[in-house]
């Protein structure tokens, strides 16, 4: 644990020292300020001993970084009204006002007052061209969370060596998705091919495009497409198996699609894939070779999809069940008691009931799998003799 008398001491003469510095040689720029850690560490004596030093009108820098305290504290009004009364002051120097500015409007989009933060971030985008990065960063997030995406794409367009390229591509795949809904094939392929141009590997672009060769009646280009998705990033099964049922399905052609499941439970021995493969092979093969696989898989990664289908398969088989199996399926359903989430971030951890393409806690993109989808567990024994 931290001595909290000592950081007071600490983080007040690190301060007091500064303000000295700078009562002594105010050209010297380089002296030490409270760092963001330290404030956040800071007990409420600390906070006041700032507060206090914080008054004075030369702290602007004092000042910005309490501001900036607040915000990531949670506390936005206080944040806002700090940065705000900074952002009346005509005596900062550009770089200085930049950074208020800068800081005002991340205050008001964490508040949601998106008009405002937005008018500040096009004012600073045209104004500091050395902000330009973090600036398009802060108004890309700000679109994200209005849903603006054809904002984006503008921006997109008029910004060179625009950076924020996963945001393109998502954003156009949003607008395929809408125009996927209401019907408009050709505007749904523009947009995906604009996305599938900007990045290749796309995944929600090509389960789009998949969508669209399904509606013209191109089954194979369909399966390319999704084969394709699920080539880059296997975790995405989830929403992929349910498009390659269906049509494997309707062209009587299972053994396909076992195959493929084959193929992608070798390649990424993840649970998801597993039990894919094995819910497969029980409906269309043998149903020992199925609770064989399941058995050894859900004692290694025990998840309560693949409880469920171990029993399903075990009653299908029509065998009383010797005991060493129900002590095995009780402990299994033991280490079921945790976490009832199905989903998680790869990014940031947060654990969902439901799939995003973009994560709501860390904003990024793609970065939500099923919590089926660990690749950590051991490879299971495959069927068939085969190379990793
Ligand atoms: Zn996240």
């Amino acid at each position: 644990m931290m001595d909290w008398t000592l950081l007071l001491v600490l983080v007040a003469a690190v301060a007091a020292g500064w303000l000295l510095g700078r009562q002594e040689n105010k050209r010297s720029k380089d002296t030490p300020l409270p760092s963001l850690d330290m404030l956040a560490g800071g007990q409420s004596d600390t906070m006041q001993a700032i507060l206090d030093m914080a008054q004075r009108e030369e702290a602007v820098e004092l000042q910005l970084n309490l501001g900036t305290f607040y915000r990531r504290r949670g506390e936005l009004d206080k944040a806002v009204s700090i940065h705000q009364s900074l952002f009346a002051r005509p005596d900062l120097d550009k770089d200085l006002a930049g950074q208020v500015q800068f800081a005002l409007a991340s205050d008001y989009l964490q508040s949601g007052l998106f008009d405002r933060a937005e008018r500040l971030l096009l004012d600073l985008l045209k104004t500091h061209q050395n902000m330009k990065s973090k600036v398009l960063d802060k108004l890309v997030v700000l679109y994200e969370e209005e849903q603006d995406w054809e904002s984006i794409l503008s921006l997109a367009s008029e910004v060179k060596n625009f950076k924020n390229i996963k945001s393109v591509a998502y954003a156009c795949c949003e607008l395929a998705d809408q125009s996927i809904k209401k019907h408009e094939w050709r505007e749904a392929q523009s947009y995906i091919d604009r996305a599938l141009k900007i990045d290749s590997k796309c995944i929600w672009a090509l389960i789009l495009e998949a969508k669209v060769h399904e509606e013209q009646g191109l089954p194979n280009k369909m399966v390319a497409s999704l084969k394709e998705a699920l080539q880059y990033d296997p975790a995405q099964l989830h929403v992929i198996l349910p498009n390659l049922k269906e049509t494997f399905e309707s062209r009587h052609r299972p053994h396909e699609l076992e195959q493929i499941l084959e193929e992608l439970w070798i390649e990424s021995p993840m649970p998801l894939s597993l039990h894919s493969y094995a819910e497969h092979l029980a409906k269309y093969e043998s149903l020992d070779e199925a609770i064989s696989q399941l058995t050894y898989s859900i004692a290694k990664v025990p998840t309560i999809e693949g409880f469920r289908l171990l029993l399903k398969q075990l009653i299908a088989k029509g065998e009383p069940l010797p005991l060493a199996d129900m002590q095995h399926l009780k402990d299994i359903l033991d280490q079921l008691g945790r976490g009832e989430d199905h989903y998680f971030c790869k990014q940031c951890g947060l654990e969902t009931d439901q799939h995003h393409w973009r994560c709501p806690s860390c904003k990024q993109w793609e970065t939500m799998v099923p919590k089926l989808a660990t690749l950590n567990m051991a490879p299971t024994k495959p069927r068939k003799t085969h190379e990793f």
